[in-house]
């Protein structure tokens, strides 16, 4: 399958991993917007949030159980989890992934919503 977190999972495409399991795969993202910018994704290809469903949210339920994990060893203990979910919400790799973003005091502003620029 053309997927390139597929093919970063498969080691096809290398990438700085910080965590792994039997079906979880979490890599630093390579244009980090935070301190901490950690790429969760689960070891089979689901493109996105709208394709979770009960034969597959065993990888989402294992992907929650290891953030705390994740942002132990990073050293954080707070932090946000993003899910893009299509093109609106600007998702541009089609396989399911939840961004970690940490290290960094957030703000938070409703009204960032629908803005482009
Ligand atoms: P999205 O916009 O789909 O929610 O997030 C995709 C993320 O993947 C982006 O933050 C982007 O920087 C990251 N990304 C894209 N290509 C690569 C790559 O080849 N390696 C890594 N580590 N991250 C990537
Ligand atoms: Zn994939």
């Amino acid at each position: 399958m053309d997927c390139l977190f597929c093919k970063i999972i498969d080691g096809e495409i290398p990438s700085t991993k910080v965590y792994e399991d039997e079906f979880v795969y979490a890599f630093r993202d390579i244009a980090p917007i935070a301190p901490v910018h950690v790429l969760v994704v689960p070891k089979t290809h689901i493109c996105c949030a709208n394709k979770i469903d009960s034969e597959n949210s065993v990888y989402v339920s294992k992907i929650f159980e290891a953030v705390p994990k994740i942002a132990e060893s990073e050293n954080i203990e707070s932090y946000r989890i993003i899910n893009n979910c299509g093109d609106d919400a600007g998702q541009t790799v089609k396989h399911l992934h939840f961004h970690l973003l940490g290290g960094v005091k957030m703000g938070w502003s409703k009204d960032s919503l629908g803005k482009t620029e």
